[in-house]
């Protein structure tokens, strides 16, 4: 096991793997900005570094900076956490050339799913169903129009590098196709340094549900079940909820146990969640993220498996401890990701926090790094709370989740607490009715 573990990451994610290290024993390394001297991860860490300036490609995304930190630390591994540099495939290696454990999988693992292209191929190639679409990524505007034809209008072009629905774009029609190309291409070049682009079908009414994975390095491979995302503004999920409205116990089994085949044949490591658009019954891949989802906390709660102690104990090389038939799936939680946000114009609001009470209960988890007197800074992600709860049943959870929004305080910056209020008080949200356009609908960003 290791001795010391250096957490590359902030907020509320670094927080969430120093408890789980603590649990197991582990000492942990926070690094930080100059922006985050007095941030929660700095204080509860047992040691600290600080790696750069506010900016985060001076300081997490500052690879030498962090491999130094680990070196003058003694860690034995480092957790990239979400975002940052969990996906970059060069630091992952660059962490084992260093002699240090990486906690995730391997850099040709994470370098195949970067590539959506790739990711797509692979995932045809181990049987998974994909949106109709071009086979590669596509240069030229003839392709474009010639592909319209053939699956018909509207069409979607995304960007091969894309994430956070960067560079992508609705097509309704033939006239609308040059212009989305340039826009799309430009839009990728500046996002990704990449401006590759391919096309997909544009699925009118899909739910996003994606499922999770867990593998040691001996072969072994479970599926968590699913996890409900269609709530988005933006193609950025705003709430979660496990189990889909939308699945039964056959098709959560089909789709659970097609991801965990695909999982076990590449010889991946780790945690990763396979993306699908579900429609009309019909399951969709769309992508695979190589890292822990920030939405994780959702699954635990129904499995009762701590997923960061997990990917831990994997990195050591140690056997997963169950098998599928163990793994039940009990209850339905539902995570709310809050913003400091203004909740209707959705404008950033950071500063100082003057008044801080979450709520608690049955039933509720806070994952975040606030508190009373600490100063947002307006660097980085606007996520600064995720409020999970979990009943016996749907019912329940909704009836604890209403209540736990009530009692949830943030003074001194906007959240996105009243938008969460506003959510899931609307019938459809209730009855389950909703698919990916559904809140962009409800904000007034579409008709
Ligand atoms: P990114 O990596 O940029 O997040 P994804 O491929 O994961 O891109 O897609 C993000 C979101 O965009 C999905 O959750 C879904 O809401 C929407 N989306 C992606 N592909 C399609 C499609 N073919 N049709 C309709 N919506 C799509």
């Amino acid at each position: 096991m290791f001795d010391k573990v250096l957490i590359a990451n902030r907020g509320e994610i670094a927080l969430r793997i120093h408890r789980a290290c603590h649990e197991m024993g582990i000492q942990t390394v926070a690094i930080h900005s100059t922006a985050d001297n007095d941030a929660m991860h700095v204080r509860l860490a047992d040691e600290s570094v600080c790696i750069g300036p506010p900016p985060a490609k001076d300081s997490y995304l500052n690879i030498p900076a962090i491999l130094s930190a680990a070196t003058i630390t003694g860690a034995d591994a480092i957790h990239p956490g979400y975002g940052f540099l969990s996906e970059n495939a060069r630091f992952a290696e660059l962490v084992e050339e260093h002699g240090f454990t990486f906690i995730g999988p391997t850099p040709e693992h994470i370098r195949m799913m970067g590539d959506k292209i790739v990711a797509k191929q692979t995932a045809a190639k181990l049987g998974l169903p994909l949106v109709p679409g071009s086979p590669g990524p596509v240069d030229n505007l003839d392709e474009i129009k010639a592909l319209g034809q053939e699956i018909g209008y509207p069409v979607l072009i995304k960007a091969v590098a894309g994430g956070g629905g960067r560079g992508m774009k609705v097509i309704d029609s033939e006239a609308q196709a040059e212009e989305a190309f340039t826009l799309a291409r430009q839009e990728a070049t500046a996002a990704f340094g990449n401006g590759a682009v391919y096309v997909e079908k544009y699925l009118g009414k899909p739910r996003h549900i994606e499922i999770q994975i867990l593998a040691d390095t001996h072969g072994n491979v479970v599926h968590l079940g699913e996890r409900d995302c269609s709530l988005q503004r933006r193609h950025q999920k705003v709430l979660e909820e496990t189990p889909s409205p939308a699945l039964n116990r056959e098709m959560r089994e089909r789709i659970g146990g097609l991801a965990a085949d695909a999982i076990r044949e590449m010889g991946y490591r780790g945690v990763g969640t396979l993306e699908f658009l579900f429609q009309d019954g019909e399951f969709y891949f769309i992508e695979m993220n190589t890292r822990l989802q920030v939405e994780h906390p959702i699954t635990e709660a129904i499995t009762g498996i701590d997923l960061v102690r997990e990917q831990i104990r994997v990195a050591t090389g140690g056997t997963l401890a169950f098998t599928q038939a163990d793994i039940k799936f009990a209850g339905h939680a539902i995570e709310c990701r809050i913003n400091a946000e203004n909740p209707e114009t959705f404008v950033p609001s950071p500063g100082r926090v003057t008044d801080y009470h979450p709520p608690g209960g049955l039933g509720v988890r806070v994952d975040s790094a606030l508190y009373a007197g600490y100063r947002m800074p307006p660097y980085y992600d606007s996520l600064v709370a995720k409020l999970i709860v979990a009943g016996t049943n749907r019912n329940e959870c909704l009836m604890r989740l209403r209540r736990a929004l009530e009692e949830y305080v943030v003074g001194g910056i906007d959240t996105t607490i009243p938008l969460h209020q506003r959510l899931i008080a609307q019938p459809d949200f209730v009855n389950g009715d909703y698919n990916i356009h559904w809140l962009e609908r409800l904000v007034g960003l579409k008709k």
